[in-house]
């Protein structure tokens, strides 16, 4: 499963202690996160993560990319909704190919929490079969 990780700045230790008591979950997948959320993650955890450019700086639409192309499974986005962010924009428009594409996306903890057990439990895998078959689909 493919999951990106975003936490704005107030929400950065938030994201740091989410991933620390998930991390067992989260290893067994790809991780992606905007450049200083996978930074901060990466050194906590120790955990490897591909990182994309920092959200103000095209990170939140480097994720959209991957959105779009149907190359993201899981959005877990922890936002500050008492800050306004100079790259609001950005910050619509990849919650906005969430729902284009049907990505499931959390926006705080509690949301997060309850996907990543969701992910544990396999919840998710109609993403990945789904996927499958239309590799397969497309051989035959
Ligand atoms: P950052 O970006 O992880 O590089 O801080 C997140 C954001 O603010 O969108």
């Amino acid at each position: 499963m493919n999951i990106a990780l975003i936490a704005h700045d107030k929400k950065k230790e938030d994201i740091v202690q989410f991933a620390t008591a998930y991390k067992s979950i989260l290893e067994k997948h790809r991780l992606f996160a905007t450049g200083t959320t996978g930074k901060r993650i990466e050194e906590a955890t120790g955990v490897s993560i591909h990182r994309f450019q920092s959200g103000p700086l095209g990170g939140d639409q480097q994720i959209g990319a991957y959105i779009a192309q149907d190359e993201m499974d899981v959005v877990l986005f922890l936002r500050d909704p008492l800050t306004a962010q100079p790259h609001e924009p950005d910050i619509s428009a990849l919650m906005r190919l969430c729902d284009v594409h049907q990505i499931p996306l959390a926006t705080n903890l509690a949301g997060a929490e309850i996907l990543v057990q969701a992910i544990e439990r396999g919840d998710l895998n109609w993403r990945e079969n789904r996927q499958e078959n239309e590799q397969q689909g497309r051989k035959e």
